[in-house]
């Protein structure tokens, strides 16, 4: 049974989170603000958080930040449920801190969607599936990679960059995050090592005229786009 916790304080938010979630038959509870969401999480962790930006006292934004200190409630799933007056360049740095976000007003489709990649990426991830993209394989548990049958040689940070990006395909992040991904929270490393491991990663996946799929995302940071190809490869 999948438990999702709605932190808002708006009533009629309230009620289309918590229906729309009763629909696809996950348990609902639900915090009014921050300070009692905490409590509910320290108490028995939901599967997953939807929580609102602006809440009365404390910010989901800063509960969000809270919860990825703790040991017990960094990995926890927490989708942002935001309104367009956001600032955007703090929208684009929100997924340094939570999974994904939605913007209010959204559809009762496009929360369930993003409410089930998040799980799914979870269960993915936690059942160590080989990741495929076209003939490149990853295998999270042997930690290696090939390209039709042959090896690909990648040192362990470039590997733990590969498995992040290749997880999540098509989704932005930016240095920030990769940084906490691949080197963790406590690294004192500058963002631009991130460029550095990237440029690394790239080279070894040129040698398979795959470098193409690890895109540069102007001004944001990096995408893993799955069915990008290199030039060369699309016109042989
Ligand atoms: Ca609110």
């Amino acid at each position: 049974m999948t438990t999702i916790l709605i932190v808002e304080d708006e009533p009629a938010i309230v009620e289309l989170l918590r229906v729309t979630m009763e629909t696809e038959r996950y348990t609902v509870r639900e915090a009014g603000n921050a300070e009692t969401a905490w409590r509910m999480i320290e108490e028995t962790p939901p599967d997953l958080l939807l929580l609102d930006w602006m809440l009365p006292g404390q910010s989901g934004l800063a509960l969000a930040k809270r919860l990825r200190q703790q040991t017990r409630t960094k990995a926890l799933p927490i989708i942002m449920v935001t309104a367009r007056t956001e600032e955007a360049d703090k929208v684009a740095g929100l997924e340094t801190w939570v999974d994904d976000y939605i913007t209010k007003p959204f559809s009762p489709r496009e929360l369930k969607a993003r409410v089930k990649a998040v799980l799914r990426r979870l269960t993915a991830e936690a059942s160590e599936a080989p990741l495929q993209a076209g003939l490149l394989m990853l295998d999270p548990v042997s930690h290696r990679v090939h390209y039709d049958g042959k090896p690909l040689m990648l040192g362990p940070l470039e590997f733990r960059l590969l498995h992040f990006l290749m997880a999540r395909p098509d989704r932005v992040f930016t240095r920030a995050k990769l940084l906490d991904t691949v080197w963790g929270d406590d690294a004192d490393i500058e963002e631009r090592t991130v460029d550095v491991l990237v440029r690394r990663l790239r080279r070894a996946l040129a040698t398979h005229h795959l470098d193409a799929k690890l895109e540069t995302v102007r001004g944001s940071g990096y995408r893993w786009n799955p069915e990008r190809q290199n030039d060369a490869t699309a016109s042989s």
